[in-house]
């Protein structure tokens, strides 16, 4: 019998749950995840799921998140999930708010001309205030808005909790440690990693770390072009059944998600001077909650949850990248997802597993090219 390929995968956010849970499936790989979990920006993060309806940063970038929006039900149907009744994903629309009726048309224009290639953005209209009432009983507004019916909620820490979960019953081990990496090449089971009670050999590693990238390979002589971002947002409950209320995304930067069972987030901040502070900032919180007041009045008498803080990695051209590093055969990474990796990030875990099973990929890889962003 030949022997198992052993695989590590290090980070457990969306990046590397997903990558766990789909090499699992394979028989042939021994796998392994390790995390963390300190900062990770997939638990913190707001949740939508809406690559069509914002700006867009690039051809490539969104490319690969419309085709990451296409992928979710496809990943749900993998856990065994029911994209249309789950707690952990659900497409219940997202309404979009602009300064201008003008703005509004242009914006709805966009949409119709992508969907032509996107055709997950579902059914479009521009929504009167009293529609809009009709849709969520959370907004008091006199403006108008487009909805878009296929824009999806994604509640980030249940879904690595259950990608966790059957990555697990496939055979995988997941470890709750931090790591660190050395390589030595040239050997059986090149890529060690060391916890601080064990080390472990590795024929193969997935670096999924997010914006923690540059402490593990600068080390090892990589430049690694990724900085943090800090992102914070409220965790509120509502007496009230939220669950298949829509996304609402105000013209700013607060939104406001309802999940299931009354949990409604509003958030999230964009912070670029704050490194990898985990501490919440009590008066950017105050304000972004008190906007989103305005347009939703009912959140004054929600109750306040919890306060999360997540660290977002950004390439310094605000690109994503992923593959193989280049003079390390065996070594992927992926990071820069920025504030998309949600959409993303399924999509990506998909292709890194492509690629490890030799298979070709559902994106180009050079679109993405790894050794822009790492090098020795
Ligand atoms: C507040 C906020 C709101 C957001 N809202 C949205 C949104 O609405 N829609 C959307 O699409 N995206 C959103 N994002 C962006 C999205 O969350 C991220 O881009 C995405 O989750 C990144 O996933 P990742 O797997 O690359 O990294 P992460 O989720 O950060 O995971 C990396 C993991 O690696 C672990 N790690 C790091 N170093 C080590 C080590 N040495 N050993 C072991 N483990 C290690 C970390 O602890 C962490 O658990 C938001 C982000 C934030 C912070």
């Amino acid at each position: 019998m030949s022997e198992k390929v052993k695989i590590a995968v290090v980070g457990g956010g969306i990046v590397g749950s997903t990558t766990a849970f789909y090499l699992s499936q394979h028989s042939q790989y021994e796998v392994a995840l390790f995390d963390s979990g300190i900062g990770q920006a997939t638990s913190a993060a707001a949740g939508i799921i809406c690559p069509w309806l914002s700006q867009r940063r690039n051809k490539q970038w969104y490319q690969l998140a419309a085709s990451g929006a296409a992928f979710y039900p496809q990943l749900m149907q993998d856990l065994g999930e029911d994209p249309a009744r789950s707690d952990i994903y659900r497409q219940v629309g997202t309404l979009v708010f602009k300064k201008t009726p003008k703005l509004l048309a242009k914006l709805e224009k966009i949409a119709l001309k992508r969907r032509e290639d996107a055709p997950t953005i579902g059914k479009l209209a521009i929504l009167s205030p009293e529609e809009i009432k009709e849709k969520t009983p959370l907004l008091e507004t006199t403006e108008s808005a487009l909805f878009a019916s296929g824009g999806a909620k994604v509640d980030g820490a249940l879904l690595t909790g259950k990608l966790k979960e059957k990555a697990q019953k496939n055979g995988a081990s997941v470890y709750n440690d931090e790591v660190q990496l050395t390589i030595e090449l040239g050997e059986k089971q090149p890529y060690r990693l060391k916890t601080e009670t064990n080390q472990y050999s590795f024929d193969k590693v997935v670096l999924a770390v997010g914006a923690w990238l540059p402490g593990l390979l600068e080390p090892l002589g990589y430049a690694v072009d990724i900085r943090p971002q800090k992102g914070q947002l409220v965790e509120l409950h509502l007496d009230a059944k939220t669950d298949d209320w829509p996304v609402v995304m105000p013209d700013g930067e607060k939104d406001i998600i309802p999940f299931a069972n009354g949990k409604v987030i509003v958030g999230a901040t964009h912070e670029n001077d704050q490194g990898y502070d985990l501490e919440p900032t009590k008066k950017q919180l105050r304000v972004m909650l008190d906007e989103a007041i305005e347009i939703a009045p009912g959140l004054a008498d929600a109750d306040i949850k919890g306060i999360r803080v997540g660290t977002r990695a950004y390439t310094s051209d605000f690109a994503p990248f992923f593959g193989e590093v280049s003079d390390a055969p065996g070594l992927y990474a992926a990071s820069g997802l920025g504030s998309s990796g949600l959409t993303s990030g399924p999509m990506i875990a998909k292709i890194l597993v492509q690629l490890i099973n030799g298979e070709v990929t559902y994106l180009p890889v050079r679109d993405y090219p790894i050794e822009n962003y790492i090098k020795k």
